[in-house]
């Protein structure tokens, strides 16, 4: 089907995604300092980027592990139904973890993944999401540290898509649409 004419107006440079990266890496560390080995967990797909900048601001110990998680909707609006569609392959028994995720919208994909992991019993089991949007939530979840909050749009690029598209943009911008 063909795209909706549309275009991308930058919110947030790659510049300032990097210098808050690095001051949440500081935050991390401090709270893991002593951890035998970190499991971060990216939620696939669209934290991926971030995943791979943050763990390489860290001078600790990680292992890397992803789920993949799909809510029911359309593009443009997540919705409530989540379903695990890839499982972690570790065993997060007893093991320190940070969930990853790009955006926590209503918080139900946040709410579901970590009711997963804590199934698994993990030690200590910790939240960071890129872009926050508070005022969508429909669940009481929130991670425990946030990049940015981000206003009722629609983000795209650094990881994150529309229809697939846009995730190789080193920025965080809003799709417009236009008249076409
Ligand atoms: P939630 O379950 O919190 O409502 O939705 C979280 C997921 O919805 C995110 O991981 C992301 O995949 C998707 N999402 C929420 N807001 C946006 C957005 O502005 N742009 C894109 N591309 N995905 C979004």
């Amino acid at each position: 089907m063909p795209q909706p004419a549309y275009v991308i107006d930058r919110l947030i440079s790659a510049k300032t995604i990097a210098a808050r990266i690095e001051t949440l890496a500081q935050e991390i560390e401090a709270e893991f300092a002593g951890t035998e080995k970190l499991v971060v967990v990216g939620l696939l797909r669209g934290s991926f980027i971030f995943i791979a900048d943050l763990v390489r601001e860290l001078s600790l110990p990680v292992e890397v592990d992803f789920v993949e998680a799909s809510s029911y909707g359309n593009a443009m609006q997540s919705g409530r139904e989540v379903r695990i569609l890839k499982d972690l392959q570790g065993d997060m028994a007893g093991r320190d973890v940070l969930v990853v995720e790009d955006i926590v919208d209503t918080g139900h994909t946040l709410a579901h993944v970590l009711d997963l992991l804590r199934a698994r019993r993990p030690a200590r089991l910790k939240t960071i999401a890129l872009l926050d949007k508070p005022s969508r939530r429909e669940t009481d979840i929130s991670a425990d540290w946030i990049g940015f909050d981000c206003p009722d749009a629609f983000v795209v690029g650094y990881g994150i898509d529309y229809a697939q598209r846009n995730r190789a943009l080193p920025y965080i911008g809003t799709v417009r649409f236009t008249a076409s």
